[in-house]
């Protein structure tokens, strides 16, 4: 007999739990409105969220969007804010004026031409990222990437969030218990409960709980966070480290609050290289977030302390600072039997990308979009999730590496031991070999339907840090025309959206006042 699929089992209420409820909810929306398919979240009451994570990509946009919820709402409960990428400031030389941007807008004309050999060829006075698009100046002069006549979700410049982690999964539990027909429980899993017999032994088949009893399942999503009681504890799952490559294993966080409520708000992440690690700084409305993510190993954590507050500056030396260990890695694999797992519970890697919730919501949509029929499809369908979230997580290993492999920085340890070349991953170092004559374009090397980082992002990374790739001169003959199209093209959208953009904190007060038009 054909086990159908038709309850969904999700333990954990942080930003994974929440996010994959609803994204799977969402998905089957008629199903559980004709009563044929459920999800049920438990989540501990005892159990903290981790209650960090305040940067995202921009899919979030969508992911939100799909879920039903209404982007002006989202700002005014979450006390969210506008990202448009992230500025990298000392990571190249450690010098003052030693800074670049990862912006989330494509090249201008990306998709025609691409203009890293006439960038590189023309030795331009501008950065690459000013040369192709338009965000670092938007940036740098504290401005929004849309107006508040633009739509909810639409964007004049590409554009993700910062948000309060501890507002964002109350709030995503309210709108998915609400509204689409999650079934909630507040209960601790004290036990997982494995099928003995038959074709599907060592499934799980239920898990008990303290105050709720025994709650069975056909599918289990593992949201425990670090503990990864399902897929890790009970189904005993190895964990694969990278602090061979990724040397950063731990976070001192803190909230520092603006010297004044209308204090400008940057719309970007700063990211600031410090000798054992590098400093996040987050710009929400109504506070900072801030924290040091650094190598146990080349700091102690009274010295990371030090150099928190001396970011942070000593009028805030009384805020509590809070010690979060990293592990980084990821599991050895993700859906195993009739359980998958989705967020820290899944692996976790410094926080520099904001890869981790972008990881959430494509595995969610994964799920969501291949949901199989009948038990007798899942483990094909674990096969292919496991695949393409294995290839995920080595892309996104790579890309992290990329911006410490980069460096030219000498000034201490962490630095030249991140330049061994036994600490870069075999694929990123025949790539860098690769880019050293052609620059990544395109489907190049980033060949799947959805990669987290395309082409683009290695681009502003390689060339905002220096990278040099040979240029054949000839390589740009027959281009030039629309190379010089493109470059004008983008200093007059420029131009006009400076003109055009509110400063972030105004737009974000008017969204407050009178709400973004709903599409
Ligand atoms: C320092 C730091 C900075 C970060 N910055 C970013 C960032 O900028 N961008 C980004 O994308 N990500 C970031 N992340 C990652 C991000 O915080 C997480 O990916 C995200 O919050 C998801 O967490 P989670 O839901 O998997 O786990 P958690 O928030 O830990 O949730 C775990 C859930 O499991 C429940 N639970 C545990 N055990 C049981 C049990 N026995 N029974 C019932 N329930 C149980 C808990 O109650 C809780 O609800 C950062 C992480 C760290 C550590």
């Amino acid at each position: 007999m054909l086990q159908p699929i038709q309850s969904v089992v999700i333990v954990g209420g942080g930003t994974a739990g929440w996010l994959t409820a609803g994204v799977i909810a969402a998905r089957h929306q008629a199903r559980i409105k004709a009563g044929r398919f459920a999800v049920t979240l438990i989540e501990s009451p005892n159990v903290a969220i981790i209650g960090v994570g305040e940067g995202t990509w921009p899919t979030l946009r969508t992911t939100l969007e799909k879920m039903g919820i209404s982007e002006t709402s989202f700002f005014r409960e979450c006390d969210a804010a506008f990202k448009q990428g992230a500025k990298f400031a000392r990571w190249t030389t450690g010098a003052d004026d030693d800074a670049y941007y990862h912006p989330l807008m494509l090249p201008q004309g990306f998709t025609q031409l691409n203009l890293v050999p006439h960038w590189l060829s023309h030795d331009h006075e501008r950065s690459f990222s000013e040369y192709v698009c338009p965000q670092a100046q938007i940036c740098e002069a504290g401005l929004a990437p849309k107006m508040i006549t633009t739509p909810e979700y639409r964007a004049l410049a590409n554009y993700a969030y910062h948000l309060d982690a501890s507002k964002f999964a109350p709030y995503l539990q309210k709108h998915c218990t609400e509204k689409l027909g999650v079934h909630h429980v507040l209960a601790d899993v004290s036990s997982v409960n494995r099928v003995e017999l038959g074709q599907y032994a060592g499934d799980i088949k239920s898990v008990t709980t303290k105050q709720a009893g025994e709650i069975s399942g056909d599918l289990f999503v593992d949201c425990t966070g670090f503990s990864a009681l399902l897929l890790g504890k009970t189904l005993g799952v190895g964990f694969k480290e990278c602090k061979d490559v990724l040397f950063c294993d731990a976070a001192l966080a803190v909230q520092v609050p603006y010297e004044t409520p209308d204090a400008p708000m940057a719309s970007h992440t700063i990211s600031v290289a410090q000798s054992a690690g590098w400093i996040w700084d987050i710009g929400l409305p109504t506070r900072r977030g801030v924290g040091y993510v650094f190598s146990s190993r080349h700091s102690s954590d009274d010295a990371a302390r030090e150099t928190l507050l001396r970011y942070i500056g000593p009028q805030h030396a009384n805020l509590p600072m809070r010690r979060i260990p990293i592990r980084p890695g990821h599991r050895e694999t993700f859906w195993k039997n009739n359980c998958v797992a989705v967020g820290l519970a899944a692996g976790f890697l410094e926080p520099l990308e904001a890869s981790a919730i972008v990881l959430i919501e494509l595995s969610a949509k994964l799920i969501a979009e291949q949901m199989p029929a009948h038990r007798g499809l899942m483990d094909l369908t674990a096969a292919r999730f496991n695949d393409v979230t294995g290839y995920r997580w080595g892309r996104i290993i790579d890309f992290l590496k990329l911006h410490y492999v980069l460096t030219r920085r000498t000034d201490s340890a962490f630095w030249i031991d991140n330049v061994d070349p036994v600490t870069v991953p075999d694929r990123l170092k025949s790539l860098l070999e690769l880019w050293k004559y052609r620059s990544p374009w395109l489907f190049d090397e980033f060949d799947r339907l959805e990669e987290v980082f395309p082409a683009a992002s290695y681009q502003y990374v390689l060339y905002g840090m220096g990278f040099r790739t040979e240029v054949e001169t000839l390589e740009n003959a027959g281009t030039e025309s629309l190379a010089t199209k493109l470059a004008n093209e983008n200093l007059a959208i420029t131009r006009q959206l400076r003109a055009q953009l509110p400063k972030n904190r105004e737009l974000i007060r008017k969204i407050y006042d009178y709400g973004l038009q709903p599409i």
